[in-house]
This record gives structure tokens, C-alpha cells and sequence, in this order.
């Protein structure tokens, strides 16, 4: 799937959490020219790791990328770039700042902070949520691992490319979900050519018929695009009345 999308000139980069990236999968994607591999890293020692993620594999996963640097320096490919996906909660932020040594450990490009879209279920709970509830502690940490990573020349930003402090802060806006544009730019499509607004909203809503846009083995990408579900969710984004996924958007957490 990945050489068929390079194939077709497009950025291809997928997010995974590195448990079975082995030497041999590390030299496909390399062949197949993935242009970044996204690795979901929810603490930096192995016990944050397991209580987060609910899998004892740390070790393992720091393991694979050290391996996957050689395998990448092998075959002379600076691509996939990696970077580390690392959720903050409550329970995880006191171990951000050495997320920095552990991607210049890794071979990691780049650092990232992001949301927490909670449910309700396991750790995605409100009272693990930092976003509008930031203490200073908190805050100065993450400034702290912002200037980290500045010196190891590494990247550090959010979800969203906002700058990692301001995406936990929420915006005054009387309806903060009318600035997402995800319903303008991209499209989320499952397995089952299912088409949804984006990638948060099969996690939060209840009614999983109402985000389906349209279905790509019943219509062109066009038809769906330009369809009245497409228009009417891009209306009802826009009012004091949006779409019941995108009510917890810029209120309970970033956009
Ligand atoms: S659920 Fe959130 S991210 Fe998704 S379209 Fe609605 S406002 Fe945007």
C-alpha cells in the first residue's frame, strides 16, 4: 500500500506503537519509501509506559527504533523520519522533558505533545485531561522540554502544530469547534470505505451513523465530497449547534 501511494506521489506516514517493528518490517517500509513513521511513546520508563499503554513493551519498543537507526544507516535512507508521539496526561507529564534524550537515543526527528480525547474509558478520563486545568509545574515542564529539544535541534510541537503550552490552553471563542478545518481539508476513511470529518470522532460519539459522510465502495470521493452530508456538517460546524462529535472540540480538549 505504501510503494502504491509513493507510486502516486503521495506523503505517506502512519502512526504505530513500534511493538513489532522489526528488522525485517524496518527494511520494507524503507524499500517501500515511507516517508515518516509516528511512534506513539506514552511515558519514558518502562512503568509509566505499561500503566499508560497497558503493555509492558518499553524496553522493546526503544529496542526496535535503536535497531531501526541501523538498519536506516545500512541502507542509506534518511527516510522514514521518526518522531514521538507522546499523549500528556496527568498521570505522564513529570516525564516529558526525557522524551528529548530519549529521541536523540532513538534517532527521533521530532517531539510531540498530544491531546487527550477522553471517553470515559481506562485513563481517558476528565480528570487526566491538562487541557484548561495546566498547573504551573506542569507548564514549566514543558517549557523546559521545549528548550531541551531546541538544543538537541529537534522538533517540538502539538496536535495541530500548535506550540505544545498553547494547545493545552483553551481559546475564549463562543464556539471554538467553528475553527477546526478538518471537514475543508482532509477526509477519514475506514476499512469499510466508511468516509468520517476526522479521525476524533468515531472515539467520542455516540452515534456512529451520524459522522458517516458517505461510502468510497458506493460512491466517488467527489460525490461525497460535494454530497448534502458533507455540506450540512460543514454548515452545522459553523453554529452554536455543531455536530455532536465536534461539541467537545476546543472546549474539553485542543482542537
Ligand atoms: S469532531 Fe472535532 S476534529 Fe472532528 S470535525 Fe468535529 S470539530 Fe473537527
Amino acid at each position: 500500500m505504501i510503494a502504491h501511494l509513493k507510486g502516486r506521489s503521495a506523503t505517506v506516514l502512519f502512526n504505530s506503537n513500534a511493538i513489532t517493528l522489526s528488522q525485517r518490517l524496518g527494511r520494507a517500509l524503507i524499500d517501500a519509501g515511507l516517508d515518516e513513521l509516528r511512534v506513539s511513546l506514552d511515558g519514558t520508563t518502562p512503568a509509566t509506559y505499561a500503566r499508560v499503554r497497558g503493555v509492558d513493551a518499553f524496553a522493546k519498543v526503544v529496542a526496535n527504533l535503536e535497531r531501526f537507526v541501523e538498519v536506516k544507516r545500512e541502507a542509506g535512507a534518511s527516510n522514514p523520519r521518526v518522531s514521538l508521539w507522546f499523549t500528556g496526561l496527568r498521570d505522564n507529564i513529570e516525564e516529558i522533558p526525557a522524551l528529548v534524550p530519549l529521541a536523540v537515543r532513538t534517532g527521533a526527528a521530532g517531539i510531540y505533545l498530544q491531546r487527550l480525547v477522553y471517553n470515559g474509558l481506562g485513563l481517558a478520563t476528565k480528570e487526566q485531561s491538562l487541557y484548561g486545568r495546566l498547573q504551573e509545574h506542569e507548564a514549566t515542564l514543558i517549557r523546559e522540554t521545549e528548550r531541551a529539544a531546541r538544543a538537541a535541534g529537534l522538533g517540538f510541537s502539538a496536535s495541530g502544530a500548535a506550540a505544545p503550552e498553547i494547545s493545552l490552553t483553551p481559546s475564549h471563542d463562543d464556539r471554538p469547534w467553528s475553527q477546526c478545518r478538518r471537514p475543508w481539508s482532509l477526509v477519514y476513511v475506514t476499512v469499510h470505505g466508511n468516509v468520517l470529518p476526522c479521525c476524533i470522532a468515531p472515539w467520542i460519539t455516540e452515534y456512529y451513523d451520524g459522522i458517516v459522510l458517505g461510502n468510497l465502495y458506493r460512491q466517488s470521493l467527489e460525490e461525497i465530497w460535494w454530497g448534502d452530508r458533507y455540506l450540512d456538517f460543514r454548515t452545522a460546524i459553523r453554529t452554536d449547534v455543531p455536530p455532536e462529535p465536534c461539541r467537545g472540540c476546543g472546549v474539553k480538549w485542543s482542537l
